[in-house]
């Protein structure tokens, strides 16, 4: 299965993306976890990358983009993936459009996780990574709303929306129903 999953700093998408990977048996793909993997390690692509998630900016496409279609041809990912955090612009989505056409394959869905301002800032603020200031996340959901809720079209009739409010496993159960998957698959 090859899925996205799209929503606002706060949506909870690193959490049930690992929930779900674990059910559907593909790698858990996260942009964010992947640059802060690479800024831990002082990389020069982490160096570059700092800067960027520092000041809650998106890091430029072309740089995360290299860097998705290098981990997309791991051989974990050939039989499918959960991409979270990725495509966050249009410009995104349609180079990730020619990584898929260039290993033909296509996505299955696109997973949009959204909650009401007020939930997604106390999930936040009670995370509280170096990226989770008052401002740093006021900023982040600027970008999300002019920058990412524009790829939704780009998906059309792919997208299946989830309200991500609730109990960890409600959401979950949620998810899979949206998906047309079986909620018993969640307790193999
Ligand atoms: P959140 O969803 O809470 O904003 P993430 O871990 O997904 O957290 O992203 C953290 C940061 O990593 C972003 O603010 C941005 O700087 C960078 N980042 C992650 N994914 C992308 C992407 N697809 N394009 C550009 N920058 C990205």
């Amino acid at each position: 299965m090859r899925l996205l999953l799209i929503g606002p700093p706060g949506a909870g998408k690193g959490t049930q993306a690992e929930i779900l990977s674990r059910i559907l048996g593909v790698p858990h793909i996260s942009t964010g976890d992947l640059f802060r993997d690479q800024v831990g390690r002082r990389t020069p692509l982490g160096r570059e990358a700092a800067r960027f998630l520092d000041a809650g900016e998106l890091v430029p496409d072309r740089v995360t983009t290299d860097m998705v279609r290098h981990r997309l041809g791991e051989p974990d990912a050939e039989r499918g993936f959960l991409l979270d955090g990725y495509p966050r612009t249009v410009p995104q989505a349609q180079a990730l459009s020619s990584v898929l056409a260039a290993g033909g394959t296509t996505l299955d869905a696109v997973l949009e996780l959204t909650a009401p301002e007020d939930v997604l800032v106390d999930r936040l603020l009670a995370r509280g990574r170096p990226d989770d200031t008052e401002d740093l996340v006021r900023h982040r959901r600027r970008i999300h709303h002019r920058r990412t809720v524009p790829v939704l079209g780009h998906y059309a009739g792919l997208v299946r929306t989830v309200e991500a409010v609730g109990t960890v496993e409600d959401i979950t159960a949620r998810i899979l129903t949206a998906l047309g998957l079986p909620e018993s698959v969640s307790t193999r």
